[in-house]
């Protein structure tokens, strides 16, 4: 029996998506090649990161609107760096909600001048600041749509007179938001879409060309854009992957429909950890996130007794981050509410049995 699976990331793929790509290893489009040792210049690859890339557009809204969707190396982490490097002529603003924001915001700084127009630090991140102006000279506004590390997600966004710029590796494709607002979007595919090793971008053409600054070649997006995703070679098996957590998604009826099997699923969990008497959440009620739940044992005795009963019930992946400790759910996509029942009926247990 397959485990239920809570891990962060990498986390769960569909099923039927592992089964198709493990084929494809093998024998790919009945070419009698694996996919794995074919150029990626070749018809069939071209055909699988083209379907990615509209796919990607398509479930977002995006089609004929002056986005490009690139498939890149580096994950999330380059990302810090890329948007900056592109973007950041004299000073860009950025909302600081979590660890992966602060790191963005630590990369930008080689750039130019960084205005942090509000940060929940000081609080263990455990909230997201709304009382914040974004100056009307930044190049952008930068912000975490979720944060994986804390479990907090920002309910809505700002009306920006600046291009919008979005780390969305965690609830991309998760939920229904308004992504015209979005200039840039990027995502490490590893959270909810694919395999390690490849990012989504999605960029608004109109917002590049304008720093003055050389910018190497593979760090550029317009090398990027104009290469099609191919100026060197695409990490073919995380593409061809998420091209079919994609296609999965669609068929499934795109993010409208996975947003309320993602709801049900949250509040299936958050209820539990508000009646039950042994559980606590610990992020504002306001923030929490449908992605990542995070909570805490109260009496932290029990820990050892519940880390036992979650393992036996099949769970996998319920340790909340290192930094933070606790327990963290990671509800992705691809988690089916089933999952979520499990854990639930594992925390009334531990509840029944004191
Ligand atoms: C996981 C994560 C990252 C880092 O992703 P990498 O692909 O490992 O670089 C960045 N931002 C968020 C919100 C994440 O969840």
């Amino acid at each position: 029996m397959k485990k239920h699976n809570f891990s962060a990331g990498p986390c769960i793929l569909p099923q039927e998506v592992l089964q198709k790509a493990s084929e494809a290893i093998l024998n790919f489009n009945n070419d009698d090649l694996s996919l794995i040792e074919i150029s990626h210049r070749s018809k069939s690859f071209v055909a699988v990161i083209e379907k990615a890339r509209s796919l990607a557009l398509e479930l977002l809204g995006l089609e004929n609107k002056g986005y490009k969707a690139l498939f890149l190396h580096g994950g999330a982490s380059m990302e810090f760096l890329m948007v900056a490097y592109n973007l950041l002529d004299k000073k860009a603003a950025y909302l600081n909600t979590g660890t992966w924001s602060d790191k963005a915001i630590k990369e930008a700084k080689a750039f130019g001048e960084i205005i942090e127009v509000a940060s929940s630090k000081d609080k263990g991140y455990n909230y997201i600041p709304k009382e914040y102006v974004v100056p009307k000279d930044a190049d952008y506004f930068h912000c975490t749509s979720n944060n994986t590390v804390a479990g907090t997600q920002m309910k809505s966004f700002p009306e920006t007179a600046v291009p919008l710029v979005c780390d969305m590796s965690s609830d991309i494709f998760s939920r229904q938001l308004d992504f015209e607002k979005f200039d840039l979007i990027y995502a490490g595919a590893q959270k909810n879409m694919g395999p390690a090793g490849t990012t989504l971008v999605i960029v608004k053409e109109n917002i590049l060309g304008k720093v003055e600054r050389h910018i190497p070649s593979m760090l550029n997006y317009q090398t990027h854009i104009d290469k099609d995703s191919m100026f060197n070679t695409p990490a073919v098996f995380p593409v061809y992957v998420s091209m079919l957590t994609l296609q999965w998604l669609k068929d499934l009826g795109g993010i409208s429909f996975i947003e309320e099997v993602n709801n049900k699923k949250a509040a299936l969990l958050y209820a539990e950890i508000d009646r039950n008497s042994l559980f606590e959440g610990i992020v504002a009620k306001e923030d929490r996130s449908t992605m990542n739940a995070t909570f805490i044992l109260k009496d932290k005795s029990l820990t050892e007794k519940f880390d036992k009963m979650w393992a036996a019930a099949g769970i996998n992946g319920l340790n909340g981050h290192r930094s933070v400790g606790g327990y963290r759910a990671s509800m992705y996509n691809a988690l089916p509410l089933y999952s979520v029942q499990v854990l639930v009926d594992v925390m009334q247990k531990l509840e029944s049995q004191l």
